[in-house]
């Protein structure tokens, strides 16, 4: 039976009450979608992620101040509980690594390199697919892409660009701290609205993603995986309030397909191009005939090509190209 908090949308809850959601980060999108998907009725949900809640946190946070100092995903699991007390919820105050069960669905809203990195070797190797939020400036450009595993290009093929672009203060407590994460991106400015805008369009691709009845599944074309959301960049060429789609060329060393790597001068090639970008030891995921491999690297990366991403805007045939990164 539909919980009753769920009277106004009895079609969406008939099917996230059977699903499976995992949301990896719970800062400031991340508890967004959560709610979201508590107040939809998803049925099991997931929340990872090792921080505590701090006060500069709480502008643009579902949780208050009285959880400052708590698990985000405590915290947020007994919020979701609040609402929809059916919801089977699973808080995880730690790293993203491995998940004890297999969810229907993943979400990144994470802040690293390094984890979306993992979220999308998971993704692949287990055939989930994933959704992966970001955002440009402050918060004034959403990017959001899924992946469908074996269909789409992977979230390397969009970014596995940025390792050698994205510039991210050297900090050092990499030096002291082996669990210290180099390829996180500090928090940076941005209206709590504008995380809601973007959050709200990548509950969309949820709905779409996990319900075949649904007429959202419109959005999916395994094409235009790229959302770009221009919420508040005016001088962009992407329209204002509007979401561009975007396609993204596939062909990351990570989704290519199978590579025989048991010559190790082509796993290394393989590895070298797709490394994480910062810190004294760098890793990278690369697919083998026995499955996913982690290497380990300790030379310089060699220059990464940056793809061409095209955007397709509709609005008076005015089509155009944008280059991400560039
Ligand atoms: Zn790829």
């Amino acid at each position: 039976m539909i919980d009753p908090i769920c009277a106004r949308n009895p079609k969406e809850a008939e099917c996230l009450s059977k699903k499976h959601l995992t949301i990896i980060g719970c800062g400031s999108g991340g508890s967004a979608l959560a709610l979201m998907a508590a107040r939809s009725g998803i049925g099991k949900l997931t929340l990872v992620d090792p921080e505590t809640l701090a006060l500069e946190n709480v502008g643009r946070h579902m949780l208050s101040r009285s959880d400052v100092g708590k698990s985000k995903a405590k915290a947020l699991k007994r919020l979701v509980k609040e609402i929809n007390p059916n919801a089977e919820v699973h808080a995880l105050a730690d790293k993203f690594k491995e998940l004890a069960q297999t969810p229907d669905l993943i979400i990144s809203a994470a802040d690293s390199f390094t984890c979306e990195s993992m979220i999308n070797d998971y993704s692949l190797r287990h055939g989930v697919p994933a959704i992966y939020g970001g955002c440009w400036g402050e918060a004034s450009v959403g990017e959001i892409l899924y992946v469908v595993p074996g269909r789409t290009p992977c979230y390397e093929c969009l970014a596995g660009f940025r390792r050698d672009q994205v510039e991210i203060p050297d900090d050092p407590r990499k030096y002291t701290d082996l669990e210290f994460d180099a390829t996180r991106i500090p928090g940076r400015a941005g209206l709590w609205p504008n995380i809601l805008i973007i959050a709200g369009v990548m509950f969309q691709l949820v709905l779409a993603l996990l319900d075949p009845e649904s007429d959202r599944t419109q959005l999916i074309d395994y094409e235009h995986t790229l959302f770009l959301v221009n919420v508040s960049k005016y001088d962009s060429r992407l329209q204002p309030l509007a979401t561009t789609f975007g396609k993204v060329k596939k062909g990351c060393n990570i989704c290519r397909g199978r590579i025989d790597l048991r010559p190790s001068a082509e796993l290394l090639e393989i590895a070298r191009s797709v490394e994480a970008p910062s810190g004294d030891v760098r890793f990278a995921f690369a697919f083998g005939p026995d499955g996913c491999h982690r290497v380990q690297l300790r030379e310089p990366p060699e220059a990464v090509d940056i793809p061409l991403i095209e955007t397709t805007w509709e609005e008076g045939r005015d089509d155009h190209k944008t280059a991400l990164g560039s």
